[in-house]
């Protein structure tokens, strides 16, 4: 008899969770990103606690078929590309297929779910990677999910969570650089029953960017624009007397994704060269958008 055992499914779940979810901004951008992929154009994330407590992400996407709700939660279970060559042209924001069955494997999951043409929709609960029953709800088209009891299985994992508050801080953040990402679609941010973030949807960019950095600093800041065959990118950068030592107001964003990048954070920088006091840093909000491959 050999050492080498084949890992049981909900034991890889565990550990690929490790690698996918590390903290509630991480479950809400893979709840988001889905949101986001089935078309929807109103995404709620309702949190307890900074999502410690409880995460729950509304979309009036296009919803799931029962079968595809089940399917949904299992692991490599993913209706986004089906070669390795459809990687080179991906364009959605997931396709590994392993969010949800991540995240089911370290916590309690409730997914809800309604297309166009069905008359109601489906519920299934999956808890320690199990799917349960599934029940007919009423509900709009689109999907619900809701994730309770987060790393309550995986102790090590609960540790490092940092206060609500900090775990909130991170959560409006990516709301924030998500909804500079997706102008025209509307975002809401509840935390404890109090509405933290609320944007309509805007037609312009400038619309959003003041719902994001406030009228105030995109008065004070400058636009600029670089129109290449296969380039473009976009920016609004604040004035020297916009800048201060906090620096959680830049915003990168790739084809749509959110992205942090220290070398374009430094060539913000760099550029304003002396006008800006060493450690300040000016808000700004960068759109570059290339070629997928
Ligand atoms: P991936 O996004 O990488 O395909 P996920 O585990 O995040 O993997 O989701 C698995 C599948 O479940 C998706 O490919 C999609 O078909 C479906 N799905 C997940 N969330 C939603 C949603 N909010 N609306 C519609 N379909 C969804
Ligand atoms: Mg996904």
């Amino acid at each position: 008899m050999g050492k080498i055992a084949i890992l049981p499914e909900f034991v890889a779940n565990q550990i690929a969770a490790g690698e996918v979810v590390e903290r509630p901004a991480s479950v809400v951008k893979e709840l988001v990103d889905n949101a986001l992929d089935a078309g929807a154009d109103e995404i709620e994330v309702i949190l307890e606690s900074g999502g410690i407590d409880r995460i729950e992400v509304r979309d009036n996407g296009e919803g799931m078929s029962l079968d595809d709700l089940k399917m949904s939660v299992a692991r490599h279970g993913t209706s986004k590309i089906k070669t390795i060559e459809d990687l080179q042209r991906i364009v959605s924001m997931g396709f590994r297929g392993e969010a949800l069955a991540s995240i089911s494997s370290v916590s309690k999951l409730t997914l809800r779910s309604k297309r166009e043409e069905d008359t109601t929709g489906n519920q299934i609960e999956v808890s320690n990677g199990k799917v349960g029953e599934s029940t007919i709800v009423g509900m709009p088209r689109g999907t619900v999910i809701i994730v309770k009891e987060l790393f309550e299985s995986v102790p090590a994992r609960k540790k490092f969570l940092k206060t609500p508050a900090t775990e909130l801080r991170q959560i409006i953040r990516l709301i924030n650089h998500l909804s500079l990402a997706w102008p025209q679609i509307e975002f809401k941010l509840i935390n404890n029953g109090r509405e933290m973030l609320n944007y309509n949807k805007r037609v312009n960019l400038e619309d959003r960017v003041i719902d994001v950095i406030g009228k105030e600093i995109a008065s004070q800041s400058f636009k600029g624009i670089y129109d290449h065959a296969h380039w473009k990118i976009e920016g609004q950068v604040g004035k020297p007397q916009t800048g201060s030592e906090k620096g959680s107001e830049q915003f990168l964003i790739v084809n749509k994704r959110p992205v942090s990048d220290r070398m374009v954070m430094g060539a913000v920088k760099n550029a304003m060269g002396s006008l800006l006091p060493p450690r300040y840093q000016v808000p700004w909000v960068m759109w570059i958008t290339m070629p997928a491959e």
